[in-house]
């Protein structure tokens, strides 16, 4: 005995009506009221509106089952209506865009949501690499660990026809339940207690020994990533359908990240290479040869030439021995900054070594005198101790390296 025959009547069918029949009332019904074919007609479309709302109730299993027991009441509010399904769409779904011809289908274009199938998460991973091997290029083997579908039972969790859909929820592995509190009717969600939420019911000793009825498998698979000469940090690999695999969606892809490791000697900037010199007050002054190991076990010489000069700070620039371009056949320039290390304090107390410094170097002619009228006070020139840090001065940017990432963990160096 149903509580409210309001839903059937609408449809024209009585509280006893087969799926079928609900169907086939909801499209004629549907066809007739739809605004599309009644213009400017109000009455028409508020009745296709209440054809497609209570269709909407009597095709699902469950919330018929709350319909009949405790009519409309026993719908509002309640969790897991998900607002209703929009007229249109579910005429949409049923009709599909622009199946019926003769201009009624037109209107439809924009409304048949055209989602495509769902697909596995992407796994996504940081690759970290050598500047050394960007400059060189090489392939990287990587193991990654993912689901794919139980090659034992193809997916299905158990022997063919041995799984079937749980009668009690309807395959939805979640049930509504009801609770009355006085005239307060109380739904609830919460999974479904005879298949555990899985939706299906397979017999144990039908279940899948290989799977035990998860449907999916962990599997290795070892994937080359071509890291190609000079490529840039944040480049993506991307492996199409190589990811996790579940049964009834597409396959997910394996993104990887290239990111270069911090190097101790060269910092990459674009396609040059910026290399960090210390050179002596002596050799900046009078030249000399310094000796750079390079990407490839090369050993670059740079020869500073006597009266270079070279004041600390100085940038300088040695074409075509930076990093490959990833998109030219050409390399960039390697530069070279130069620190210069002054002697010790006390490095020598020899008169003629100072007398000597004065012939030779050059007077700056910026002298720093004070005006002949000017009275002057003597004062001493201290250290500075910086340990307790007082005052800073510059301080280098501290570049680390490791980032945390999301599945990072499934991913290792196969071979190296
Ligand atoms: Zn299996
Ligand atoms: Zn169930």
């Amino acid at each position: 005995m149903v509580k409210d025959t309001k839903f059937y009547d609408i449809l024209g069918v009585s509280p006893n009506a087969t799926e079928q029949e609900l169907k086939k009332a909801y499209k004629t019904g549907a066809l007739k009221h739809h605004p599309d074919k009644n213009h400017n007609n109000p009455e028409a479309e508020h009745k296709f509106k209440e054809i497609s709302h209570a269709y909407e109730i009597l095709s699902d299993s469950q919330k018929r089952q709350i319909y009949d027991q405790y009519g409309e009441a026993g719908l509002e509010g309640g969790a897991g209506d998900g607002g209703g399904m929009a007229a249109e769409d579910l005429f949409a779904q049923f009709f599909g865009g622009g199946g019926l011809g003769g201009g009624f289908g037109g209107m439809f274009g924009g409304m048949n949501h055209q989602r495509g199938p769902s697909k596995a998460k992407t796994i996504y991973h940081v690759h970290n690499v050598s500047l050394e091997d960007i400059y060189r290029g090489k392939v990287s083997k990587l193991a990654l660990q993912r689901s794919i579908i139980c090659p034992k039972c193809e997916g299905r969790g158990g022997k063919e026809g041995a799984v079937r859909k749980c009668q009690g929820c309807d395959g939805q592995g979640t049930k509504t339940m009801m609770r009355q509190m006085g005239p307060m009717i109380q739904r609830f969600q919460t999974v479904c207690p005879d298949c555990n939420g899985e939706g299906e019911i397979v017999k144990d000793k039908d279940r899948c020994k290989q799977c035990f009825a998860k449907k999916t498998v962990v599997d290795r698979k070892v994937l080359h990533v071509h890291i190609d000469r000079g490529v840039r940090s944040g480049t993506k690999v991307e492996f199409r359908g190589e990811g996790d695999q579940a049964p009834g969606i597409l396959a997910g892809d394996v993104v990887f990240q290239i990111e270069q490791k911090p190097h101790p000697r060269f910092t990459r900037q674009d396609d040059n290479l910026i290399y960090k010199a210390e050179i002596d007050l002596v050799t900046a002054l009078a030249g000399g040869t310094i000796y750079i190991e390079h990407l490839d076990d090369r050993w670059l010489s740079v020869e500073i030439l006597p009266g270079e000069a070279i004041a600390p700070g100085t940038l300088k620039m040695v074409r075509g021995q930076g990093m490959p371009s990833p998109r030219h056949h050409d390399f960039g320039n390697l530069y070279i900054q130069f620190n210069v290390k002054f002697p010790e304090k006390g490095w020598t107390q020899d008169p003629a070594a100072f007398t000597a410094l004065r012939k030779f170097l050059p007077t700056s002619e910026v002298v720093n005198t004070a005006p002949d009228e000017a009275m002057t006070e003597p004062v001493d020139l201290e250290d500075v101790d910086n340990s307790r840090g007082g005052f800073s001065g510059a301080t280098d940017e501290d570049e680390s390296g490791d980032h945390e990432h999301p599945g990072g963990e499934r991913v290792q160096c196969a071979t190296q």
